[in-house]
């Protein structure tokens, strides 16, 4: 393949990815990365010729990407959450949109003070983004991954943002601790294992297996959680889980096994589809 200019590269790309059955877009923002160009830039330079070693990374990056499916952000090594750029790598669940509605989710429930947990912290985007917005409240992510943790704590470090971060399952360093959180906040595997197969391989082949699939038909996570909470001295003013798509139903139907009064809401993401459970 020759290509002199950046709409040269981009036509290649965007053909090389459909030929491989990947996004032609990846092209457009791999090459924005390494040019290092916003949006409106971007648009106006389709005729500027680029730099060869620029041309060589593309090309071989848009190879990698269409022979394994790698991910974008594991070539860029960040993603943007709300107003942030998280550092990311194969360590963690690359963070999702639908998961900022869940931080939002949290955010209309709270008055700035609370001790809030993060079960299943993974890059530490849920955890961090609620410290960046609630000065005041004590925040704790756990995982039970230390190379998890140790990408949640670099995160905290470019960010400056003092969040406390324990190893341990979902919340027993918590329960360890005897602390007795108000908030309890997690984004836990959810995915069946019999759903591996139908995943793009960008998500089944990258992602940490142990932030996607759960046992239960996708339900584990959610049950070690909830009896977990049983096993608190105060009960949280708020639980909130993100969930699959399919869930809305059995999530609650699981809560309300272990609490029969429980009060529980589904809420539905920006595509319609039930993405979250609050437990009050
Ligand atoms: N939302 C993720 C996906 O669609 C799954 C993350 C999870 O299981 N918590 O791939």
């Amino acid at each position: 393949m020759t290509f002199n200019t950046v709409q040269e590269a981009r036509n290649w790309a965007s053909s090389f990815l459909e030929q491989h059955d990947r996004e032609p877009r990846v092209g457009e923002l791999l090459l924005r990365y390494l040019l290092g160009v916003s949006q409106s830039q971007w648009l106006a330079m389709g005729r500027d010729v680029l730099d060869q070693d620029v041309a060589n990374t593309f090309a071989t990056w848009i190879h990698d990407h269409a022979v394994t499916g790698k991910p974008v952000e594991h070539f860029t090594n960040e993603v943007d959450f709300f107003d942030d750029t998280f550092y990311v790598d194969e360590r963690v669940l690359i963070p999702r949109p639908e998961t900022e509605e869940l931080v939002l989710a949290v955010l209309n429930e709270v008055n700035g003070g609370e001790v809030i947990v993060d079960v299943g912290t993974g890059s530490g985007i849920i955890a961090l983004s609620l410290k960046g917005r609630l000065k005041d409240a004590t925040v704790i992510g756990t995982d039970l991954s230390e190379d998890a943790l140790a990408v949640a704590r670099s995160n905290g470090e470019r960010l400056q943002r003092d969040v406390l971060w324990t190893s341990g399952d979902f919340l027993k360093p918590v329960l360890d601790e005897g602390a007795t959180p108000d908030i309890i906040v997690s984004n836990p595997p959810y995915i069946p294992h019999a759903e591996r197969d139908s995943l793009s391989e960008t998500v089944s082949l990258h992602d940490p297996a142990e932030a996607l699939f759960a046992e239960m038909n996708g339900l584990a996570a959610y049950d070690t959680i909830v009896k977990q909470v049983m096993q608190l001295d105060v009960r949280p003013k708020l639980i909130a889980f993100e969930i699959g798509y399919d869930q809305g139903e059995s999530v609650p139907a699981l809560i309300q096994s272990y609490d029969s009064a429980a009060d529980v809401r589904v809420i539905q993401d920006i595509n319609g589809k039930d993405r979250i459970v609050l437990w009050n």
